[in-house]
């Protein structure tokens, strides 16, 4: 088979896991052959493929040529990463207006020339057709692996269902827990359920496959990377912001407004990799702009 590794506006993340298979990546090229990789080749043009893995996001016109080559190249398209999945962690941005983006990373530096921006950050299946989505940032080699082994061999990968609470193995601390609280306030207690110890934990709602590494391994809140679970994404009656507010009052026998006003940060703690996922801005009738004012615009 030929393949493409492709990036569009990323950190490159999502492709270093890919070349960092060792291994395996040898037992693939071995069988298969990348034909297009500008991050290690000299390529320019997208060459026919059987299999593109795009990561990153559509964030101005350029990246909006490259996708269509790509789509119209590719028999398959892989959204490879919550950038490309979700929008990940560049949909933040959106909180800002074009010309505040620009400026406070670039300062006063004149524009002529630049590719035109996009206005708003999309996951790519907003702009071209995806065939399959491998969330993750960055996926884990297991989870790559697994991927392109069905891939690969043409069968339909599999896709997780679940959630990442469902993979954790901690147990409860028992409740009420003193919260909510942050993990820079209280170290938290290794092997104890983060949410109910009165941490924002997105587990319950963020799709499995990363074997919950961050709870289990690190004694961390989940932030979601691997984005939002099917029910997150697909039960419009669900709201990640409330739901995990609810799950923290309860936990530490608070009332909602309590727990609101204790996160000081509502986007990155509720909407970190996923804020630019049109889903979940569908979901409300006011639209995208006063949904993230209402999170905290800063
Ligand atoms: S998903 Fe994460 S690792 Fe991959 S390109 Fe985006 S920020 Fe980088
Ligand atoms: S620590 Fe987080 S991921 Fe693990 S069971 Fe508790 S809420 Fe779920
Ligand atoms: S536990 Fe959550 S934040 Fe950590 S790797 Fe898994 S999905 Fe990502």
């Amino acid at each position: 088979m030929q393949i493409a590794l492709v990036s569009l506006s990323s950190c490159l993340g999502c492709q270093a896991v890919f070349l960092g298979m060792e291994e395996y990546l040898y037992a693939i090229i071995g069988e298969n052959r990348i034909s297009f990789a500008p991050f290690i080749m000299d390529n320019r043009e997208v060459a026919p493929v059987d299999l593109a893995l795009v990561e990153g996001t559509v964030r101005h016109a350029g990246h909006f040529m490259r996708a269509r080559e790509v789509r119209e190249k590719a028999e398959r398209v892989v959204a490879l990463g919550t950038c490309a999945c979700f929008g990940g962690v560049q949909g933040l941005a959106d909180r800002f207006a074009e010309d505040t983006m620009l400026r406070r990373r670039f300062g006063d530096a004149a524009w002529e020339g630049a590719p035109a921006g996009v206005k708003r950050l999309l996951p790519l299946d907003s702009f071209i057709k995806v065939d399959y989505f491998l969330p993750g940032c960055p996926p884990t080699q297991d989870l790559l692996r697994k991927f392109l082994e069905a891939a690969l061999a043409g069968a339909q990968p599999q896709r997780e269902e679940t959630t990442v609470c469902a993979e954790c193995r901690v147990v409860s601390p028992g409740i009420p827990q003193p919260g909510p609280r942050r993990t820079t306030e209280a170290p938290p207690e290794r092997g104890k359920c983060l949410m109910e110890a009165g941490y924002a934990c997105m587990g319950p709602l963020t799709r499995d496959g990363c074997g919950a590494l961050c709870p289990t391994l690190m004694g961390l809140p989940c932030r979601g990377c691997r984005g939002p679970s099917d029910r997150a994404l697909l039960d419009p009656h669900v709201d990640m912001r409330e739901e995990t507010v609810r799950r923290l009052a309860r936990a530490t026998d608070s009332k909602a407004g309590e727990v609101e006003s204790a996160v000081n940060d509502p986007v990155h703690a509720f909407y970190m990799f996923c804020l630019a996922e049109p889903a979940l801005r569908r979901r409300r009738p006011e639209g995208s702009s006063p949904f993230v004012q209402r999170l905290g615009e800063r």
